[in-house]
């Protein structure tokens, strides 16, 4: 599995619930690759690329002090993994322009008539090599993301029907029908659809639940499904499938969806002095002037926070206050202010520790970024090796 964010600032309570929750749980099911991808992060801060570093240990940190365990996970720099770079190259070749033209961040760039550059062109390839490297199964995204997977696994198809052994697979396969019986060869045909139209990984497991079925199968059959199912596991390069994570949205100090765009953010190591004057100037329903004024909790920023980080019982409490003007706002605020800095304060220990040893930060950026190499390595390899580059 693999996920990934741009290093370009501090990661906020909206990160925490949207993103990193899932990648805590998803570190002890999956084997993960989670990656800084300080070259994408190039593209858009490329008058300030000494910012950078300083935003890599800073995610890094962030990460760790939410609880990703490098034991667990490799954490890895993409420009640590060069290999990223020539894939991304060989990809290119393969690559129609007019399948990068469709790409949503592009559009929206040529609508803004920023001056374009050729990485904003080409860096939806550039995530797709991220993903095809380490031939992930999975890819975790949010829905705004899925786009890119789905590019990914275009390409992919593209890159395994002109340098792979697909033929070979369908000739065994008509082989392997043919002496089947008709049940089992019915079985055998939608697995190959499935290949067909699903990608690999769905289909894959379709098949190991074929061949976990004792009773369906002869053995015969079974070893006949077996070579088939190795035939396709080894694809040149694995077509992803994506893991869209419910993007939990934070509302922000303002309203608005959590975003260090918008400058209305709790960042995850703010301090508690911060939370607490950040949470006391929000706006709250402007009908409430006076004490005596009800308000309403479905027109108050303060709300949606108060469903996200209090219990029940508090918000019960709140609706009930609120609406019959038995609290103020500022009394409304207290429960919420202690919740986030109770779940922000194991989170900025954690981060202080990491803080005061910035080298053990960087050996675990270096370690990952090993371990994620040799992977690349791998793939690259065998890309070349198809492509007939090894001279
Ligand atoms: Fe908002 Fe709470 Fe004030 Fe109601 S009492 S307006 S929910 S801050």
């Amino acid at each position: 599995m693999l996920s990934g964010m741009r290093p370009s600032g501090a990661l906020h309570l909206g990160h925490f619930h949207g993103v990193l929750k899932n990648w805590l749980k998803f570190q002890h099911e999956y084997d993960c690759f989670f990656c800084v991808a300080d070259w994408q992060a190039l593209g858009r801060n490329f008058q300030a690329p000494k910012n950078i570093a300083q935003h890599i240990q800073n995610l890094v940190i962030d990460w760790l002090s939410v609880g990703i365990d490098p034991a667990s996970a490799k954490i890895f720099l993409q420009s640590r993994v060069p290999e990223h770079a020539e894939l991304h190259l060989l990809l290119s070749t393969i690559t129609p322009l007019t399948w990068l033209e469709r790409m949503p961040a592009f559009k929206e760039a040529q609508e803004a008539n920023e001056s374009l550059s050729l990485s904003d062109i080409s860096s939806p390839l550039l995530k797709t090599t991220d993903i095809l490297i380490y031939q992930a199964g999975l890819v975790t995204v949010s829905d705004e993301h899925e786009v890119h997977v789905e590019l990914a696994r275009e390409i992919a198809r593209r890159f395994n029907h002109l340098y792979g052994r697909e033929s070979d697979f369908e000739k065994k396969s008509e082989q392997a029908i043919g002496k089947m019986n008709k049940k089992v060869s019915k079985l055998y045909q939608n697995l190959r659809r499935s290949f067909q139209e699903q990608g690999n990984q769905e289909a894959l497991l379709m098949g190991r639940a074929l061949l976990e079925d004792q009773q369906v199968l002869t053995m015969g059959d079974r070893d006949r499904l077996t070579g088939y199912l190795e035939g396709n596991g080894r694809q040149l390069l694995a077509e992803p499938q994506t893991l869209v994570t419910k993007a939990a949205r934070i509302t922000g100090l303002d309203g608005r969806v959590m975003s260090r765009n918008y400058n209305n953010i709790i960042s995850l190591r703010e301090t508690s002095d911060s939370v607490e004057q950040k949470i006391r100037t929000m706006p709250t329903d402007s009908r409430r002037v006076r004490l005596t004024d009800p308000g309403d909790p479905l027109r108050c920023p303060v709300w949606p926070l108060h469903e996200n980080f209090s219990d029940q019982k508090t918000c019960d409490w709140v609706t009930e206050g609120c609406t019959t003007a038995g609290i103020g706002c500022l009394e409304c605020k207290k429960p919420l202010i202690d919740n986030i800095n109770a779940q922000l304060e194991p989170i900025r220990v954690r981060a202080k520790e990491y803080e005061e040893h910035p080298g053990l930060v960087k050996d675990i950026i270096y370690q990952g970024s090993d371990d994620a190499r040799d992977v690349a390595r791998e793939t690259l390899d065998r890309v070349r090796d198809a492509m007939g580059m090894v001279y």
